[in-house]
C-alpha cells in the first residue's frame, strides 16, 4: 500500500534499521524502543491488523511466529516477549500488522 509507513519500510522507501528480512517478512528496530531489544516484525503483505486477517493468511500468520523464533535464535536470546496491539483501543498506532519482539540483552 502506497501511503503505509510499514509497507514503505518493507520496500526500503522509508529509512529503518533492518535486523532480518526474507521473502515474506521484514524485522526492523522500533524507533522508540521500550526494551533493550525492541524489534517490529511485519509481513510484506499489507494487512491492517489482526482484525483484518483472512483465512487465506493462516500460513502467513504461522510463519510470522516462526520468523520471530528465527530472529530470536539468530540473536541467541534466552527469552523474549511477543506483543500484537489490535485497533486504537488496543494501542495500535500503525495500521499495518506488526509483531513486537522485546528482550533484555
Ligand atoms: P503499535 O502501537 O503496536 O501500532 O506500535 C507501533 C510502533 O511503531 C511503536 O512502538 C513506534 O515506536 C513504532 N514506530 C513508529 N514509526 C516508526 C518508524 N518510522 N520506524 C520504526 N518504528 C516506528
Ligand atoms: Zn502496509
Amino acid at each position: 500500500m502506497k501511503d503505509c509507513l510499514f509497507c514503505n519500510i518493507a520496500r526500503k522507501e522509508e529509512k529503518s534499521t533492518i535486523e532480518y528480512e526474507d521473502g515474506n517478512f521484514v524485522a526492523f528496530h522500533d524507533i522508540h524502543p521500550k526494551a533493550p531489544l525492541h524489534l517490529l516484525i511485519v509481513p510484506r503483505k499489507h494487512i491492517a491488523s489482526i482484525d483484518h486477517v483472512e483465512p487465506e493468511d493462516t500460513s502467513l500468520m504461522g510463519e510470522l511466529i516462526l520468523t520471530a523464533q528465527k530472529v530470536a535464535r539468530l540473536r541467541n536470546l534466552k527469552g523474549y516477549k511477543l506483543l500484537i496491539n489490535v485497533g486504537r483501543e488496543g494501542g495500535q498506532i500503525v495500521d499495518h500488522l506488526h509483531l513486537h519482539l522485546m528482550a533484555n540483552l
